[in-house]
């Protein structure tokens, strides 16, 4: 068995790896990395359609999903993944068409062929193409996401994606019964950070909303809104949290979509209980009825750039009863990352100090450091081990421990390297 890596190489972004046992070629994952306003997105390494038998989407995450389309331009693959996958990568891509315009490699012809030519496949269900078998199980990350294992021969490969071994409010933990594995691709994402504790981000979350409530005051909540949005609600109604919380822009899209799949949830009544209990914002009217009472906000987008969130900013940052909760990863060079490093924001050019409390929370949808090590114990076999999908630390840093307490082969590889096992 052969694993190339076409992405996703010490970086967090453009995931892609071609993986080839005899007469058979997979693709697992063909994402972008999308960059600053104005620049163009990275992709990963070419591959020909007509080279490959199968696209595998791990989940639906442009950073993962993102270039599919383009292996429609001149030809036709098939895509196996989730049913939630597939119908969130739809709304994905055709978000990143409208945002990314001038830089995209596809059109929305091309999104239409990928759906067209889409497999879905449940968690468990086993696909023969060729001698090779796969199978896809539940990763814990995102409501569809899946976890990829391939037989082929006599060797077996794991690919984790984007994994939380513990699962959220909303997702069951990532599940790693497996068999023998001879190949492992593992994120690398949070292997050198410790993240706050569940239960303390869900009660330090609760107690700073209601310290804003109690002076009157709004609390906007910038989120993902695939998963992260719904994740947050969920915690607040798990919570009894007793004020009002409205929701804002495409995370309304995806709660539809998420409605349709209860059977990917760990408690789909809590999901629908959230839906009863959240307000959805629709327009401007709406939004400026929602600001002037104690209330919660959740809107994308996460890292502050785009979405309804200079709205909200505008509105709020400059009013000290007002509070912001940042619950996702605010990545370098964002609005979000700005705001929690020095307490401003920039508006038109102009660094201005936000007046309203500002607190950040972890919520994320990877397994830490901890977790991640967890995963590597419940590993059964020998395997030869690609640390990617991290920053340089974090792949590098990941395989030497992986090596050192482990004894296995391990690697973090660059783009362009080819492993055979
Ligand atoms: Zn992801």
């Amino acid at each position: 068995m052969k694993v190339k890596i076409l992405g996703a190489a010490m970086e967090v972004g453009r995931s892609g790896f071609l993986v080839s046992d005899n007469n058979t070629n997979f693709l697992l994952d063909y994402g972008v990395l999308l960059r600053k306003k104005g620049k163009a997105p990275a992709y990963p390494l070419h591959v020909k359609p007509k080279d490959i038998d199968a696209v595998i989407l791990s989940h639906a995450h442009l950073d993962h999903s993102g270039n599919i389309p383009s292996l429609f331009i001149s030809g036709h693959n098939k895509v196996y993944a989730t049913p939630p996958t597939l119908e969130l990568s739809k709304l994905l891509l055709e978000d990143m068409l409208k945002l990314e315009k001038n830089f995209c490699l596809f059109g929305n012809n091309e999104i239409d062929a990928m759906m067209k030519n889409s497999k879905m496949m449940n968690y468990g269900n086993k696909i023969k193409i060729n001698d090779s078998i796969f199978e896809l199980k539940c990763s814990g990350h995102v409501i569809g996401g899946s976890t990829i294992i391939i037989e082929s021969g006599k060797k077996r490969l794991f690919y984790t994606g984007d994994i939380n071994p513990n699962g959220s409010r909303l997702l069951s933990e990532a599940d790693l019964e497996l068999d023998e594995i001879d190949i492992l691709i593992t994120e690398s994402t949070y292997s050198q950070t410790e993240q706050m504790s569940r239960a303390e981000s869900e009660s330090g979350l609760i107690k700073f909303a209601n310290e804003i409530m109690e002076q009157n005051g709004v609390l906007f909540i910038p989120a993902f809104s695939v998963e992260r949005s719904q994740e947050i609600a969920c915690v607040f109604q798990k919570n009894n949290f007793k004020y009002p919380i409205f929701m804002d822009g495409m995370a309304l899209k995806v709660n539809k979509i998420i409605s349709k799949y209860p059977e990917y949830l760990r408690d789909p009544k809590i999901f629908m209980n959230t839906l009863n209990k959240i307000t959805q914002i629709r327009n401007n009217k709406d939004r400026e009825n929602a600001i002037h009472n104690p209330c919660v906000i959740i809107s994308p987008a996460g890292m502050l750039v785009g979405g309804n969130a200079i709205y909200y900013l505008n509105k709020l940052a400059f009013n000290k009863k007002n509070g912001i909760a940042l619950v996702s990863y605010q990545g370098e060079g964002t609005q979000g990352k700005r705001l929690l490093d020095t307490g401003k924001i920039s508006i038109r050019r102009n660094d201005v100090n936000v007046q309203a409390r500002v607190r950040p929370f972890e919520f994320s949808g990877h397994g830490d450091r901890n977790s991640l090590f967890d995963v590597i114990k419940k590993i059964k076999g020998n395997p030869t081990v690609l640390a990617i999908h991290g920053d340089i630390k974090s792949c590098t840093m990941f395989s030497q421990e992986i090596k050192e307490k482990f004894g296995f082969r391990s690697y973090a590889p660059k783009i362009g390297e080819t492993f055979t096992c």
